[in-house]
């Protein structure tokens, strides 16, 4: 490679950086550039120049969960908080034998290997906040219909039963963390992770959930929590989205 060559890649390289900045800068503007769930949707997910794993884009627009979630908070949420865990992870996978997996095996590989606890926290946060995006919609909230209210009502006491459950784990996470409704040995329960766990490394089915980290809430709420838990039931859980995750 000849110098001409060198500065001809090196000037591609910043390019494209200075491209993914671009469309991060717009991803993040809320209510400039993308201002609709079907831009958003129609961007596809930010390419990643530096590894095997993107972010995947809102499926809203950064402004639709206000006044329950702010634009500020998802903006800051997802374009700092969830890419940073994508670009961690692609730094940390850089190399490996793990960078040809799936999201999902490298969280069931990572969790059981002491020696990748760096990766398994940095996946397992990619997964549950694209998980959470799609577990709240603008116009959330309501109930359940057909098989998921049925199994509600069995499993937990109904709507009202489930509420106070989901409630407790999210208020009762010490710490950092999140809070689920999952299917285990065929049957709805509630249970409430720290940190970066996550139900898919350990085999059990999440349909809905709720972050607890104080990053989610902390501009909007401060530190009631409890409020903020209230809002996602009442206002934004995305019912159409735990029924098509029961099947
Ligand atoms: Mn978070």
């Amino acid at each position: 490679m000849n110098l001409k060559d060198t500065h001809s890649s090196i000037s591609r390289r910043i390019f494209l950086a200075g491209t993914a900045a671009a469309i991060g800068a717009q991803a993040i503007a809320g209510g400039k550039g993308v201002s609709s769930a079907e831009t958003a949707a129609a961007r596809g997910p930010i390419p990643s120049l530096d590894g095997p794993f993107t972010l995947p884009p809102l499926p809203y627009a950064e402004d639709a969960l206000a006044p329950h979630i702010s634009a500020q908070t998802m903006g800051i949420h997802y374009g700092k908080h969830h890419k940073g865990y994508v670009d961690k992870l692609n730094k940390s996978v850089e190399g490996q034998k793990y960078a040809d997996l799936t999201l999902d095996e490298l969280i069931v590989v990572t969790v059981k290997d002491p020696e990748q606890t760096a990766m398994f926290n940095s996946a397992a946060q990619a997964w549950n906040h694209t998980f959470y995006w799609q577990s709240m919609k603008p116009k959330g909230g309501g109930e359940p219909t057909g098989k998921l209210a049925d199994k509600l009502k069995s499993d937990l006491g109904g709507l009202a039963g489930f509420k106070k459950a989901f409630a407790e784990a999210a208020l009762g996470q010490f710490g950092s963390g999140w809070a689920w409704l999952v299917v285990k040995d065929g049957k709805l329960a509630i249970q409430k992770t720290s940190n970066a766990d996550t139900p898919i490394a350990h085999g059990v089915k999440p349909l809905l959930v709720i972050d607890v980290w104080e990053h989610a809430y902390y501009l909007d709420y401060q530190n009631k929590r409890a409020d903020y838990t209230t809002a996602y039931l009442e206002h934004l859980v995305n019912w159409d989205f735990a029924a098509a995750n029961l099947g």
